[in-house]
């Protein structure tokens, strides 16, 4: 036995199930005792991650998404993965700006708002297989460097 606390979900790639995956994975990390902007930060990020899966990974088509997670002492693991059609240049895509959809009132920030609010993100991604999206993030190291 380790000290390692998972789940998974899988949910359809509709844009109403954005609020399902934040309420999960904030319920998830409670154990963490983040504080209320610890929270939110991944809340936003669950939430950029998820609506790039539905949005630009299936478009209008119907696939599923897949969050897992992992909790260990006050480190949180997540992985955000869909099937659908993938990134051509995952370096292009990360820039902040940088948006394949600038017609859908798209800013282009999802990948630096996930960055900007974890401490350190992975993409995984192939064209026509899909797209992983690895974030971690330690509670309560926020403001360390002035305590
Ligand atoms: P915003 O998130 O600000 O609404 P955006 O979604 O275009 O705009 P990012 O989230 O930074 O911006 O994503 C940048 C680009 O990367 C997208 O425009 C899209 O082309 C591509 N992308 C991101 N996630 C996926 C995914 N899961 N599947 C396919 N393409 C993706
Ligand atoms: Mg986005």
């Amino acid at each position: 036995m380790n000290n390692t606390n998972e789940m998974s979900v899988s949910f359809t790639s509709n844009a109403q199930n954005e609020g399902f995956a934040r309420m999960v994975v904030a319920a998830f990390i409670t154990g963490t005792n983040p504080t209320l902007e610890e929270v939110s930060d991944v809340k936003t990020a669950v939430s950029e991650a998820v609506t790039n899966s539905i949005i630009h990974g299936y478009g209008d088509d119907d696939g599923k998404v897949i969050i897992n997670a992992s909790v260990t002492g006050r480190k949180i693991y997540l992985e955000i993965i869909d099937y659908g059609k993938g990134i051509e240049d995952i370096k292009k895509a990360m820039e902040p700006m940088y948006t394949t959809r600038p017609d859908e009132e798209r800013s282009g920030m999802g990948f630096s708002f996930m960055e900007a609010f974890m401490d350190k993100i992975e993409v995984a991604s192939k064209p026509g297989a899909g797209t992983t999206v690895k974030m971690w993030k330690e509670i309560g190291t926020a403001g360390r460097q002035y305590e």
